[in-house]
Protein backbone atom coordinates (compact mmCIF):
# COMPACT_ATOMS: atom_id res chain seq x y z
CA UNK A 1 0.00 0.00 0.00
CA UNK A 2 1.35 3.52 -0.71
CA UNK A 3 1.14 5.35 2.56
CA UNK A 4 -0.99 9.09 2.46
CA UNK A 5 0.94 11.73 3.20
CA UNK A 6 -1.75 13.37 4.92
CA UNK A 7 -4.34 12.79 6.90
CA UNK A 8 -7.53 15.42 7.50
CA UNK A 9 -9.20 14.39 10.97
CA UNK A 10 -12.53 16.37 11.46
CA UNK A 11 -13.15 17.64 15.02
CA UNK A 12 -11.33 17.29 17.94
CA UNK A 13 -13.60 15.80 20.75
CA UNK A 14 -12.08 12.44 21.75
CA UNK A 15 -12.67 10.44 19.23
CA UNK A 16 -10.65 13.15 16.81
CA UNK A 17 -7.55 13.85 19.53
CA UNK A 18 -7.63 9.79 20.12
CA UNK A 19 -6.91 9.33 16.37
CA UNK A 20 -4.79 12.39 15.75
CA UNK A 21 -2.50 10.72 18.76
CA UNK A 22 -2.56 7.25 16.77
CA UNK A 23 -1.83 8.33 13.47
CA UNK A 24 1.20 10.56 14.73
CA UNK A 25 2.68 7.46 16.51
CA UNK A 26 2.72 5.79 13.13
CA UNK A 27 4.41 8.57 11.94
CA UNK A 28 1.52 9.75 9.50
CA UNK A 29 1.45 13.54 8.91
CA UNK A 30 -1.83 15.05 10.77
CA UNK A 31 -3.94 17.84 10.31
CA UNK A 32 -7.83 18.11 12.76
CA UNK A 33 -9.93 20.89 11.45
CA UNK A 34 -12.08 21.97 14.40
CA UNK A 35 -14.99 24.27 14.00
CA UNK A 36 -15.03 25.91 17.66
CA UNK A 37 -11.91 27.53 18.90
CA UNK A 38 -12.12 24.84 21.42
CA UNK A 39 -10.96 21.00 22.35
CA UNK A 40 -13.06 18.69 23.84
CA UNK A 41 -16.40 18.75 21.51
CA UNK A 42 -19.23 17.57 23.89
CA UNK A 43 -17.51 17.86 27.02
CA UNK A 44 -17.09 21.90 26.87
CA UNK A 45 -20.28 22.67 28.56
CA UNK A 46 -22.19 25.67 26.61
CA UNK A 47 -25.25 27.98 28.15
CA UNK A 48 -26.13 28.76 24.57
CA UNK A 49 -28.86 26.88 23.10
CA UNK A 50 -30.19 26.37 19.27
CA UNK A 51 -31.90 28.97 17.83
CA UNK A 52 -34.62 26.71 17.21
CA UNK A 53 -34.93 24.67 20.93
CA UNK A 54 -36.72 21.76 19.16
CA UNK A 55 -33.54 21.50 16.20
CA UNK A 56 -35.56 21.35 13.54
CA UNK A 57 -35.13 23.99 11.34
CA UNK A 58 -32.35 23.48 9.31
CA UNK A 59 -31.07 27.11 8.40
CA UNK A 60 -30.68 27.24 12.39
CA UNK A 61 -27.73 28.65 14.76
CA UNK A 62 -26.27 25.12 16.01
CA UNK A 63 -24.46 24.91 19.45
CA UNK A 64 -22.46 21.72 19.71
CA UNK A 65 -23.09 20.17 23.28
CA UNK A 66 -25.75 18.75 24.25
CA UNK A 67 -24.41 18.56 27.99
CA UNK A 68 -26.94 20.02 30.48
CA UNK A 69 -25.08 22.12 33.38
CA UNK A 70 -25.33 19.78 36.07
CA UNK A 71 -24.30 16.43 34.42
CA UNK A 72 -22.32 13.89 35.55
CA UNK A 73 -21.11 11.27 33.46
CA UNK A 74 -22.97 7.94 33.23
CA UNK A 75 -19.54 5.31 33.77
CA UNK A 76 -17.43 5.75 36.73
CA UNK A 77 -14.01 7.16 36.28
CA UNK A 78 -12.32 4.45 35.82
CA UNK A 79 -13.92 3.92 32.68
CA UNK A 80 -13.63 7.21 31.29
CA UNK A 81 -10.37 7.22 30.61
CA UNK A 82 -7.99 5.61 27.77
CA UNK A 83 -6.38 2.52 28.18
CA UNK A 84 -2.76 3.53 28.15
CA UNK A 85 -4.08 6.95 30.03
CA UNK A 86 -6.43 6.90 32.78
CA UNK A 87 -8.65 9.38 34.05
CA UNK A 88 -6.70 10.57 37.29
CA UNK A 89 -7.91 11.06 40.44
CA UNK A 90 -6.66 14.94 41.21
CA UNK A 91 -7.09 16.62 44.76
CA UNK A 92 -8.11 19.64 44.08
CA UNK A 93 -10.92 18.39 41.38
CA UNK A 94 -14.19 16.67 41.02
CA UNK A 95 -13.20 13.67 43.04
CA UNK A 96 -16.20 11.96 42.46
CA UNK A 97 -16.24 8.79 40.91
CA UNK A 98 -19.07 9.67 38.57
CA UNK A 99 -17.43 13.22 37.93
CA UNK A 100 -19.10 16.49 36.88
CA UNK A 101 -18.65 17.46 32.92
CA UNK A 102 -16.17 19.85 33.82
CA UNK A 103 -13.68 16.99 35.21
CA UNK A 104 -13.84 15.43 31.68
CA UNK A 105 -13.05 18.26 29.58
CA UNK A 106 -10.09 18.70 32.06
CA UNK A 107 -9.00 15.79 31.09
CA UNK A 108 -8.84 15.82 27.51
CA UNK A 109 -7.19 18.90 27.85
CA UNK A 110 -4.55 17.13 29.89
CA UNK A 111 -4.41 14.39 27.18
CA UNK A 112 -4.11 16.94 24.65
CA UNK A 113 -1.05 18.71 26.40
CA UNK A 114 0.34 15.57 27.25
CA UNK A 115 0.60 14.16 23.47
CA UNK A 116 1.59 17.21 21.98
CA UNK A 117 -1.60 17.57 19.92
CA UNK A 118 -2.97 21.17 20.31
CA UNK A 119 -0.61 22.31 17.55
CA UNK A 120 -2.23 19.93 14.87
CA UNK A 121 -5.69 21.21 15.46
CA UNK A 122 -6.93 24.03 13.11
CA UNK A 123 -9.22 25.71 15.53
CA UNK A 124 -12.23 27.69 14.04
CA UNK A 125 -12.06 26.00 10.48
CA UNK A 126 -15.03 24.48 9.61
CA UNK A 127 -15.34 21.59 6.93
CA UNK A 128 -17.59 22.07 4.30
CA UNK A 129 -16.82 19.32 1.61
CA UNK A 130 -15.18 16.43 1.59
CA UNK A 131 -14.82 15.00 -1.82
CA UNK A 132 -12.71 12.49 -3.38
CA UNK A 133 -10.59 13.36 -6.83
CA UNK A 134 -11.65 12.12 -9.53
CA UNK A 135 -11.06 8.82 -10.25
CA UNK A 136 -8.80 8.14 -7.14
CA UNK A 137 -9.80 6.86 -3.96
CA UNK A 138 -6.75 7.81 -2.28
CA UNK A 139 -7.15 11.75 -2.71
CA UNK A 140 -9.22 13.54 -1.40
CA UNK A 141 -10.12 17.79 -1.47
CA UNK A 142 -11.22 19.12 1.63
CA UNK A 143 -12.39 22.38 1.79
CA UNK A 144 -13.01 24.62 5.33
CA UNK A 145 -14.15 27.60 6.29
CA UNK A 146 -13.93 30.15 8.73
CA UNK A 147 -16.77 32.25 10.21
CA UNK A 148 -16.34 35.15 8.78
CA UNK A 149 -16.35 32.66 5.55
CA UNK A 150 -12.34 32.77 4.71
CA UNK A 151 -12.40 29.42 2.31
CA UNK A 152 -9.32 27.10 2.33
CA UNK A 153 -9.13 23.86 -0.18
CA UNK A 154 -6.42 21.36 0.19
CA UNK A 155 -5.68 18.09 -0.98
CA UNK A 156 -5.31 14.89 1.42
CA UNK A 157 -4.41 10.94 1.09
CA UNK A 158 -7.25 10.10 3.79
CA UNK A 159 -9.93 11.78 5.57
CA UNK A 160 -11.33 10.30 9.19
CA UNK A 161 -14.73 11.70 10.52
CA UNK A 162 -14.34 12.49 14.16
CA UNK A 163 -18.00 14.83 13.74
CA UNK A 164 -19.88 13.44 17.02
CA UNK A 165 -22.96 12.42 16.36
CA UNK A 166 -25.04 13.96 19.85
CA UNK A 167 -25.89 17.20 17.87
CA UNK A 168 -28.79 16.73 15.27
CA UNK A 169 -31.94 16.43 17.25
CA UNK A 170 -34.10 12.86 16.06
CA UNK A 171 -37.95 14.83 16.45
CA UNK A 172 -41.09 12.35 15.82
CA UNK A 173 -43.76 13.53 13.95
CA UNK A 174 -46.62 13.53 15.97
CA UNK A 175 -50.00 14.71 14.78
CA UNK A 176 -51.71 17.82 15.11
CA UNK A 177 -48.47 19.15 16.30
CA UNK A 178 -48.21 22.32 14.42
CA UNK A 179 -51.36 23.36 16.44
CA UNK A 180 -49.94 22.50 19.97
CA UNK A 181 -49.40 25.43 21.79
CA UNK A 182 -46.84 24.65 24.53
CA UNK A 183 -43.46 24.70 24.39
CA UNK A 184 -41.27 22.42 22.73
CA UNK A 185 -37.37 21.19 23.16
CA UNK A 186 -35.12 19.20 22.21
CA UNK A 187 -32.79 17.42 25.06
CA UNK A 188 -29.96 18.60 23.16
CA UNK A 189 -30.81 22.20 23.93
CA UNK A 190 -31.66 21.05 27.60
CA UNK A 191 -29.29 23.09 30.11
CA UNK A 192 -30.72 23.99 33.19
CA UNK A 193 -33.89 22.95 35.55
CA UNK A 194 -35.57 26.76 36.09
CA UNK A 195 -37.38 27.37 33.51
CA UNK A 196 -39.49 24.57 34.04
CA UNK A 197 -40.49 24.60 36.97
CA UNK A 198 -43.62 24.79 38.69
CA UNK A 199 -45.34 24.88 35.18
CA UNK A 200 -47.31 21.55 35.35
CA UNK A 201 -49.71 22.95 37.98
CA UNK A 202 -51.42 24.60 35.00
CA UNK A 203 -53.47 23.23 32.20
CA UNK A 204 -55.46 23.89 30.16
CA UNK A 205 -58.05 22.09 27.43
CA UNK A 206 -55.66 23.25 24.49
CA UNK A 207 -52.98 21.68 25.81
CA UNK A 208 -53.80 17.76 26.07
CA UNK A 209 -51.07 15.39 25.08
CA UNK A 210 -52.49 11.98 23.96
CA UNK A 211 -51.46 8.97 23.96
CA UNK A 212 -51.01 5.86 21.74
CA UNK A 213 -52.76 3.95 24.84
CA UNK A 214 -55.27 6.32 24.86
CA UNK A 215 -54.08 8.06 28.14
CA UNK A 216 -53.91 11.75 27.76
CA UNK A 217 -52.02 14.64 30.00
CA UNK A 218 -52.45 18.19 30.28
CA UNK A 219 -49.10 20.09 29.32
CA UNK A 220 -47.10 23.16 28.56
CA UNK A 221 -43.76 21.67 27.58
CA UNK A 222 -42.89 18.88 25.55
CA UNK A 223 -39.28 17.65 26.14
CA UNK A 224 -37.89 15.36 23.34
CA UNK A 225 -35.77 12.64 24.40
CA UNK A 226 -36.11 11.57 21.53
CA UNK A 227 -31.99 10.85 20.44
CA UNK A 228 -29.52 11.95 17.92
CA UNK A 229 -28.96 11.78 13.87
CA UNK A 230 -25.75 10.80 11.95
CA UNK A 231 -25.13 13.91 9.97
CA UNK A 232 -22.45 14.53 7.67
CA UNK A 233 -23.28 18.07 5.64
CA UNK A 234 -20.23 18.03 4.32
CA UNK A 235 -19.33 14.65 3.04
CA UNK A 236 -20.14 14.40 -0.98
CA UNK A 237 -19.17 10.47 -1.48
CA UNK A 238 -21.64 10.13 -5.05
CA UNK A 239 -24.24 7.45 -2.99
CA UNK A 240 -21.33 5.50 -1.72
CA UNK A 241 -22.23 5.97 1.78
CA UNK A 242 -25.70 6.65 3.12
CA UNK A 243 -27.60 7.62 5.94
CA UNK A 244 -30.95 5.25 5.92
CA UNK A 245 -32.39 5.38 9.54
CA UNK A 246 -29.98 6.50 11.26
CA UNK A 247 -28.21 3.57 9.87
CA UNK A 248 -24.78 4.57 8.28
CA UNK A 249 -23.65 2.67 6.01
CA UNK A 250 -22.26 0.29 4.53
CA UNK A 251 -19.53 0.24 7.01
CA UNK A 252 -17.45 -2.29 7.64
CA UNK A 253 -17.42 -2.96 11.87
CA UNK A 254 -18.70 0.39 11.28
CA UNK A 255 -15.28 2.17 10.79
CA UNK A 256 -14.59 1.73 6.94
CA UNK A 257 -16.66 2.27 4.07
CA UNK A 258 -15.76 -0.99 1.66
CA UNK A 259 -15.33 0.91 -1.39
CA UNK A 260 -13.49 4.07 0.24
CA UNK A 261 -11.19 2.28 2.39
CA UNK A 262 -8.94 2.61 4.02
CA UNK A 263 -8.84 6.23 2.67
CA UNK A 264 -12.37 7.21 4.69
CA UNK A 265 -12.90 6.02 8.03
CA UNK A 266 -15.33 6.85 10.86
CA UNK A 267 -14.62 7.28 14.59
CA UNK A 268 -17.43 7.07 17.48
CA UNK A 269 -20.25 5.85 15.20
CA UNK A 270 -20.86 3.00 17.66
CA UNK A 271 -22.96 3.36 21.15
CA UNK A 272 -23.05 1.59 24.55
CA UNK A 273 -20.43 0.25 25.06
CA UNK A 274 -17.09 1.96 27.39
CA UNK A 275 -17.12 4.60 24.70
CA UNK A 276 -13.21 6.51 25.17
CA UNK A 277 -11.67 2.37 25.16
CA UNK A 278 -13.67 2.07 21.84
CA UNK A 279 -12.78 5.13 19.87
CA UNK A 280 -9.38 4.79 20.98
CA UNK A 281 -8.86 1.14 19.79
CA UNK A 282 -11.51 2.21 16.50
CA UNK A 283 -8.36 4.67 16.28
CA UNK A 284 -5.37 2.55 16.35
CA UNK A 285 -6.81 0.24 13.94
CA UNK A 286 -7.44 2.89 11.35
CA UNK A 287 -3.99 4.59 12.34
CA UNK A 288 -2.41 1.02 11.30
CA UNK A 289 -4.72 0.10 8.93
CA UNK A 290 -3.64 3.27 7.38
CA UNK A 291 0.31 2.86 7.79
CA UNK A 292 0.19 -0.42 6.13
CA UNK A 293 1.01 -2.48 9.76
CA UNK A 294 -2.41 -4.14 9.12
CA UNK A 295 -4.58 -5.25 6.44
CA UNK A 296 -8.02 -5.04 6.18
CA UNK A 297 -9.93 -7.78 3.92
CA UNK A 298 -10.85 -7.05 0.47
CA UNK A 299 -14.00 -5.36 -0.91
CA UNK A 300 -15.94 -7.69 -1.73
CA UNK A 301 -15.13 -9.73 2.14
CA UNK A 302 -15.84 -6.13 3.82
CA UNK A 303 -19.47 -5.99 2.01
CA UNK A 304 -20.30 -9.51 2.61
CA UNK A 305 -19.61 -9.08 6.29
CA UNK A 306 -21.94 -5.63 6.39
CA UNK A 307 -24.73 -7.49 4.69
CA UNK A 308 -24.28 -10.73 7.00
CA UNK A 309 -24.57 -8.26 9.96
CA UNK A 310 -27.85 -6.27 8.78
CA UNK A 311 -28.93 -9.92 7.85
CA UNK A 312 -28.57 -11.07 12.03
CA UNK A 313 -29.54 -7.68 13.00
CA UNK A 314 -33.48 -8.12 11.40
CA UNK A 315 -33.23 -11.74 12.30
CA UNK A 316 -32.65 -10.47 15.77
CA UNK A 317 -35.44 -7.88 16.05
CA UNK A 318 -33.31 -5.09 16.60
CA UNK A 319 -34.59 -1.85 14.40
CA UNK A 320 -32.30 -0.68 11.69
CA UNK A 321 -32.01 2.69 13.73
CA UNK A 322 -30.10 0.70 16.46
CA UNK A 323 -27.32 -0.79 13.65
CA UNK A 324 -24.50 0.84 15.41
CA UNK A 325 -25.42 0.21 19.43
CA UNK A 326 -23.12 -2.50 20.54
CA UNK A 327 -25.13 -3.80 23.59
CA UNK A 328 -25.92 -7.19 23.52
CA UNK A 329 -25.54 -7.17 19.81
CA UNK A 330 -21.87 -7.34 19.29
CA UNK A 331 -20.27 -7.81 22.62
CA UNK A 332 -17.01 -8.83 21.48
CA UNK A 333 -16.48 -5.94 19.31
CA UNK A 334 -14.12 -4.16 21.21
CA UNK A 335 -11.91 -8.04 21.59
CA UNK A 336 -11.73 -8.20 18.12
CA UNK A 337 -10.21 -4.54 17.69
CA UNK A 338 -7.90 -5.14 20.57
CA UNK A 339 -6.74 -7.95 18.38
CA UNK A 340 -6.62 -6.71 14.82
CA UNK A 341 -4.00 -3.73 16.94
CA UNK A 342 -1.92 -6.57 19.01
CA UNK A 343 -3.24 -5.93 22.45
CA UNK A 344 -5.06 -8.36 25.11
CA UNK A 345 -8.76 -8.65 25.41
CA UNK A 346 -11.02 -6.73 28.06
CA UNK A 347 -9.89 -7.00 32.07
CA UNK A 348 -12.71 -9.00 33.39
CA UNK A 349 -13.30 -6.11 35.61
CA UNK A 350 -13.67 -3.39 33.29
CA UNK A 351 -16.65 -5.42 31.36
CA UNK A 352 -18.15 -6.50 35.12
CA UNK A 353 -17.74 -2.54 35.93
CA UNK A 354 -19.49 -1.75 32.73
CA UNK A 355 -22.03 -3.82 33.12
CA UNK A 356 -22.75 -3.31 36.34
CA UNK A 357 -22.91 0.45 35.24
CA UNK A 358 -25.27 0.06 32.88
CA UNK A 359 -27.75 -2.08 35.00
CA UNK A 360 -29.57 1.19 36.64
CA UNK A 361 -30.48 2.24 33.01
CA UNK A 362 -31.83 -1.08 31.94
CA UNK A 363 -33.63 -1.25 35.64
CA UNK A 364 -34.60 2.45 35.21
CA UNK A 365 -33.62 2.89 38.35
CA UNK A 366 -31.12 5.89 37.38
CA UNK A 367 -31.41 8.16 40.48
CA UNK A 368 -28.88 8.19 42.80
CA UNK A 369 -27.14 5.39 41.68
CA UNK A 370 -23.75 7.63 41.03
CA UNK A 371 -23.70 8.12 44.72
CA UNK A 372 -25.19 4.75 45.90
CA UNK A 373 -21.56 3.56 43.48
CA UNK A 374 -19.74 0.54 46.11
CA UNK A 375 -16.38 2.21 45.62
CA UNK A 376 -14.82 -0.06 48.18
CA UNK A 377 -15.64 -3.26 46.22
CA UNK A 378 -14.93 -1.89 43.07
CA UNK A 379 -11.84 -0.89 44.30
CA UNK A 380 -11.10 -4.59 46.00
CA UNK A 381 -11.30 -6.03 42.83
CA UNK A 382 -9.46 -3.63 41.06
CA UNK A 383 -6.04 -4.23 43.39
CA UNK A 384 -6.86 -8.03 42.89
CA UNK A 385 -6.36 -7.60 39.60
CA UNK A 386 -3.50 -5.73 38.88
CA UNK A 387 -1.86 -8.45 41.65
CA UNK A 388 -2.69 -11.15 39.55
CA UNK A 389 -1.22 -9.41 36.24
CA UNK A 390 1.99 -8.99 38.44
P1 LIG B 1 -17.81 15.20 19.90
O1 LIG B 1 -17.42 15.27 21.32
O2 LIG B 1 -19.19 15.61 19.54
O3 LIG B 1 -16.76 16.07 19.07
C1 LIG B 1 -16.92 16.36 17.71
C2 LIG B 1 -16.13 17.60 17.36
O4 LIG B 1 -16.20 17.80 15.95
C3 LIG B 1 -16.66 18.88 17.99
O5 LIG B 1 -15.60 19.56 18.63
C4 LIG B 1 -17.22 19.67 16.80
O6 LIG B 1 -17.11 21.07 16.99
C5 LIG B 1 -16.36 19.18 15.67
N1 LIG B 1 -16.98 19.28 14.35
C6 LIG B 1 -18.19 18.82 13.97
N2 LIG B 1 -18.41 19.07 12.67
C7 LIG B 1 -17.29 19.68 12.21
C8 LIG B 1 -16.91 20.18 10.94
N3 LIG B 1 -17.71 20.09 9.87
N4 LIG B 1 -15.69 20.77 10.81
C9 LIG B 1 -14.85 20.86 11.89
N5 LIG B 1 -15.18 20.42 13.11
C10 LIG B 1 -16.38 19.82 13.27
N6 LIG B 1 -19.67 9.25 27.01
C11 LIG B 1 -19.05 8.65 28.07
O7 LIG B 1 -18.08 7.91 27.89
N7 LIG B 1 -19.50 8.89 29.35
C12 LIG B 1 -20.53 9.71 29.61
O8 LIG B 1 -20.89 9.91 30.75
C13 LIG B 1 -21.18 10.35 28.51
N8 LIG B 1 -22.22 11.21 28.73
C14 LIG B 1 -22.78 11.85 27.67
C15 LIG B 1 -23.81 12.76 27.92
C16 LIG B 1 -24.40 13.43 26.86
C17 LIG B 1 -25.52 14.41 27.12
C18 LIG B 1 -23.95 13.20 25.54
C19 LIG B 1 -24.57 13.93 24.39
C20 LIG B 1 -22.95 12.29 25.29
C21 LIG B 1 -22.35 11.60 26.34
N9 LIG B 1 -21.32 10.68 26.15
C22 LIG B 1 -20.70 10.06 27.20
C23 LIG B 1 -20.87 10.34 24.79
C24 LIG B 1 -19.93 11.39 24.23
O9 LIG B 1 -20.49 11.79 23.05
C25 LIG B 1 -18.54 10.84 24.03
O10 LIG B 1 -17.96 10.68 25.33
C26 LIG B 1 -17.60 11.76 23.26
O11 LIG B 1 -17.71 13.09 23.65
C27 LIG B 1 -17.80 11.68 21.75
O12 LIG B 1 -16.68 12.29 21.17
P2 LIG B 1 -16.58 12.61 19.62
O13 LIG B 1 -15.21 13.12 19.42
O14 LIG B 1 -17.03 11.43 18.85
O15 LIG B 1 -17.66 13.74 19.32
Amino acid sequence: MSHPVRVAVIGAGVAGLAVARELRREGLDVVVFEKSHHLGGTWRYDQRIDSDPVGSDPNREVVHTSLYRSLRTNLPRQLMGFLDYPFPDRPDGDSRTFPGHEEVLWFLNKFADEFGLVGLIRFGWEVVRVERVSGRSDSWVVESSTCDSVLSREIFGAVVVCSGHFTQPRVPTIPGIEKWPGYQIHSHNYRVPEPFRDQVKCVSEDRLVAFDDGSSVYADVILYCTGYKHHYPFLETNGIVTIEDNRVGPLYKHVFPPALAPWLSFIGITEKDIIFEMMELQCKWVARVLSGKVLLPTEKEMMDYVEEYYQQIEKDGFPRHMTHYLHFKEIGYCNWLAAEVGLPPREPWREEMYLESIKPLLLGTLENYRDQWDDAHWNAIIKDASLTQK
